[in-house]
């Protein structure tokens, strides 16, 4: 295929025993969104990076005035501080600067009897026949940064020149929002970036596009009466009822005909409710409603006209009820706006991680979009840099009990990406 890689095959630079005992260090910080390890977790790749000899850029995020921003992507959970952090390697000069772009935040572990250990202590245990490594982050996605800082030190170990700049760019509060990553396009502005991966769990398979997603609230408003008295009163549950008949239908209409890259989902872009609170007491008729839920957002489609879709909708509903119409349903957009991004498939970035991944694995990768938003649509929205998703660990299990990832697929993914390196930056 043409392509440049290191000599004698990438995979003998890699240090497996180094990349697992990293891996095992970053997985131990319980780097929870908006908590202070989530701060240590980044100050830990800074510091070991600075003493790795790459040139490290770190700088406190001011969350509040970032936050301000217009075009700033959300944020859902409390947050006083945040650390960017930028890692560089350099090129010679006149080559083609390379972004990896991982997060190290992770969400919570959920019920923790679910868990089959501490989920902030890593084992390793056989998943399939295969060993695989257990831990909150496993998957999602501490394994794949940490593969694409393998891969950068396996290139250099190699010896092999390379004219363009390799950055390492971890981030915090991708799971909410984007902060970092936003942070960080702010602070790279006027470095041009000519391609960028993002290590998130692909199955390694090439994911160059993502659908958007924009968390909302909805507010219905009842009449509070003695549940004896129920039909003097009005259920703000059973005026929910019809809403969501309404939103089902909008899911399955908005999901009639999808993007190619699209078709493998059973559904590409879900309406789903997350949270329904309503009622304080058994035998009363409920006057408050409040849903809280997720509105996919298609390739190509715009955020405003997502939001558009959903608000007539639920409008529609209330113009046909007497009681709604007086009090219509509000539609609040808050927390995470994830608009779809997708870089072209045929990219030289894409096209790149297609034929190094087919020649180490002997096979070509498949090529789709993800069902959910991330850091991809800002690096393409914002930074106008060609990204591609690719990296171990299968999103099925991304954010579950006993989250975990693929050893071999992290080694696997480590000597690809050096490969990637060699040929993108030489
Ligand atoms: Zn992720």
């Amino acid at each position: 295929m043409g392509r440049r890689s290191l000599p004698g095959g990438a995979a003998s630079f890699i240090d497996r025993e180094r990349l697992l005992a990293d891996l095992d260090e970053l997985l131990r910080i319980p780097s929870l969104g908006g908590t202070p390890a989530e701060v240590d977790a980044q100050r830990h790749l800074a510091d070991r990076w600075a003493g790795e000899g790459l040139e490290v850029t770190t700088w406190d995020i001011d969350v509040d005035a970032t936050a301000a921003r217009s075009d700033f992507p959300g944020m859902e959970v409390e947050r006083e501080s945040a650390l960017g952090v930028i890692a560089r390697f350099p090129g010679s000069g006149g080559g083609r600067t390379l972004l990896f772009d991982g997060h190290t935040d992770v969400v919570p572990p959920g019920d923790i009897g679910a868990w089959t250990g501490d989920p902030f202590i890593p084992r390793t245990v056989q998943r399939d026949g295969r060993d695989a490594i257990v831990a909150r982050g496993a998957c999602d996605m501490k394994a794949g940064l940490v593969a694409a800082w393998e891969a950068l030190r396996a290139v250099r170990r190699s010896g092999v020149p390379l004219r363009g700049d390799v950055l390492l760019c971890p981030v915090s509060g991708e799971e909410d929002g984007g902060l970092g990553t936003y942070a960080a396009l702010e602070h790279l502005l006027g470095t041009p970036i000519a391609g960028c991966i993002v290590p998130e769990p692909t199955d390694l398979d090439l994911v160059p596009a993502n659908a958007g997603a924009l968390t909302f609230r909805l507010t219905v408003n009842g009449a509070a009466i003695h549940a004896s008295r129920r039909s003097e009163g009005v259920s703000a549950v059973e005026k929910f009822v019809p809403v969501l008949a309404a939103l089902s239908h909008l899911e399955a209409v908005r999901n009639a005909s999808v993007d190619e890259l699209m078709q493998r989902w059973p559904v590409a872009y879900p309406l789903s409710i997350g949270t329904v609170h309503a009622g304080d007491w058994a035998s009363t008729v409920p006057d408050l409603l409040v849903a809280e839920g997720r509105l996919g957002v298609a390739l190509d489609e715009s955020a405003d006209n997502a939001r558009a879709e959903l608000e007539a909708a639920v409008a529609d509903v209330c113009r046909s009820d007497a009681w709604l119409r007086e009090h219509p349903v509000t539609v609040e957009w808050w927390g995470g706006q994830f608009h779809a991004g997708r870089t072209d498939p045929n990219a030289g970035i894409v096209s790149l991680v297609r034929d190094t991944h087919t020649r180490a694995a002997g096979h070509a990768p498949e090529t789709y979009g993800g069902p959910y938003g991330s850091d991809l649509r800002l690096l393409v929205g914002m930074g106008g840099i060609p990204t591609v998703q690719y990296g171990p660990g299968d999103t099925r299990v991304a954010h579950a009990p006993d989250e975990y990832v693929d050893i071999e697929d992290v080694v696997m993914c480590a000597s690809v990406l050096a490969d990637v390196i060699v040929d993108f930056c030489s």
